[in-house]
C-alpha cells in the first residue's frame, strides 16, 4: 500500500547535511540540549546530531497523540525528560508537524521549566494553514497533506525503519 516513495535517502540525507550545518552556524558553539520526541523522531535525530560539531546532550519525552492514521486531538504525555532544562539551549527534534498540537503541547509545557531559548528542527512540516504559526527554525521537508510512513514514521508502529519516506495510500 505504499503509493509512491516521496523523498528517497539519498534526498534525505544530502539535506540532513545542510540542517546539521544551520544548527552548528546558529549555536555558534553553545551547548545544545537535544530533545528527540518519541518515537518518530529518533532516526531524525541521530542522523542530525551525528554530523554537528556542537556540544550536544540528549534527551527524550514521549507524547500519544495517534492512533491509525488519524490524530486523535489528545495529547498526553507518557515519558517526560530526565533531565532539567532550566537556562538551557533546548532544541525540539520532531519528525513531522501535521496539526502542530503536540509541539504546542510541549512548547507550553517547557515554559514555565524556564529554558534559556527552544527551537525547534522537523523533519516533515505538511502544508497545512493550522500549524502555520510553529515556528520551525530548522525544517528538511515542506510536504502535502498526505500521510507518510518510513524515516522513523510509522503506520500502527509499523515501517519506521524503511530509510525513505513514502506515501501511505490504503485504497492500493
Ligand atoms: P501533530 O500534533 O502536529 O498533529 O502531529 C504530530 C505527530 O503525529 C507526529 O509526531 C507523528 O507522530 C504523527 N503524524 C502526523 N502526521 C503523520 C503522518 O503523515 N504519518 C505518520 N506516520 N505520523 C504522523
Amino acid at each position: 500500500m505504499i503509493d509512491r516513495v516521496l523523498l528517497s535517502e539519498e534526498r534525505i540525507q544530502t539535506r540532513l547535511d545542510e540542517v546539521a550545518r544551520e544548527i552548528d552556524a546558529l549555536y555558534a558553539g553553545r551547548e545544545i540540549h537535544a530533545v528527540g520526541i518519541l518515537k518518530g523522531s529518533v532516526f531524525f535525530l541521530t542522523d542530525v546530531l551525528k554530523r554537528l560539531r556542537s556540544t550536544v546532550v540528549v534527551d527524550f519525552l514521549q507524547v500519544r497523540s495517534y492512533s491509525g492514521t488519524s490524530s486523535s486531538g489528545n495529547i498526553q504525555l507518557i515519558r517526560d525528560l530526565s533531565m532539567d532544562i532550566q537556562g538551557k539551549d533546548v532544541l525540539l527534534f520532531e519528525d513531522v508537524v501535521d496539526t502542530g498540537l503536540t509541539l504546542r503541547k510541549i512548547l507550553d509545557l517547557f515554559e514555565s521549566r524556564k529554558p534559556r531559548s527552544v527551537r525547534i528542527a522537523a523533519l516533515l512540516k505538511k502544508d497545512l494553514p493550522e500549524n502555520r504559526d510553529i515556528p520551525v527554525e530548522f525544517l528538511g521537508f515542506t510536504i502535502g497533506p498526505e500521510f507518510v510512513i518510513g524515516y522513523g514514521l510509522d503506520l500502527d508502529e509499523k515501517y519506521r525503519n524503511l530509510p525513505y519516506v513514502a506515501i501511505w495510500d490504503p485504497s492500493r
